[in-house]
């Protein structure tokens, strides 16, 4: 099999599905993907598919990763708040989009690397902690957009009530099959909800299991 190069993923995964947002694409272009994964899947950076970082965990497809964040429809001025940093790729091209982004992720070590991982890239405006993001990050809120990146059974009420009005938050929902859950605050107690396309995530551990 041939690996492909930050052009074709560009091109053949994001473009020719559908990725048209010129912020995203520029924020894929501009992400170093390879800074985020370990020394013996570089080969593979920029191939089509999640690809393993270690102990069980993963960095997320490409696609996926350009998908969700056209989706949130971010702004330069918004405030994010994702859950689940793994190595930090996503949180870095969150960071291109948006003025601040707030990172939670429940296992040490990869807070740790993900914080490593970010500042091997350069990226200053992300702010990582080791927590269950289920509670989100109150001291921080209230956000423009909150995306999740490791999927609980059904959406965490702290995290609906830290969105601003009008603010959206994107999550893969479910337990074997897993479907991505875009919610929008309507207003302080109306929530709409749209179901999206079928995607496979780590389960969210902690408090979203019980
Ligand atoms: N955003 C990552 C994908 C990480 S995979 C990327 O850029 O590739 C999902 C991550 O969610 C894993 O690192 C996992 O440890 C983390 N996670 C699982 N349950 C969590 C929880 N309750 N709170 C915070 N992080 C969680």
């Amino acid at each position: 099999m041939m690996y492909a190069t930050r052009e074709e993923m560009i091109e053949n995964q994001l473009k020719a599905r559908g990725i048209k947002d010129s912020r995203v694409l520029d924020a894929m272009w501009n992400v170093d993907r390879s800074l985020f994964i370990p020394d013996d899947v570089k080969p593979h950076t920029y191939d089509d598919g999640p690809l393993p970082i270690g102990r069980g965990q993963t960095i997320s497809q490409p696609y996926i990763v350009a998908y969700m964040a056209q989706i949130l429809n971010i702004s330069p001025d918004d405030k994010i708040l994702e859950i689940g940093t793994g190595c930090g790729y996503n949180a870095a091209v969150l960071a291109r989009l948006a003025r601040h982004v707030y990172s939670i992720e429940i296992i040490e070590w990869l807070a740790e690397t993900a914080k490593g991982n970010l500042e091997k890239a350069g990226v200053t405006n992300v702010s990582i902690k080791q927590d269950d993001g289920y509670k989100g990050w109150p001291e921080k809120a209230p956000f423009d957009g909150v995306m999740l990146t490791a999927a609980p059974p059904f959406i965490p009420s702290p995290l609906k009530e830290q969105l601003k009005i009008c603010g959206r938050l994107i999550a893969p929902i479910g337990i074997t099959n897993q479907r991505l859950v875009l919610i929008e605050r309507k207003s302080e107690n109306e929530f709409s909800r749209e179901d999206l396309i079928l995607v496979s995530f780590v389960p969210m551990r902690g408090e979203a299991e019980k």
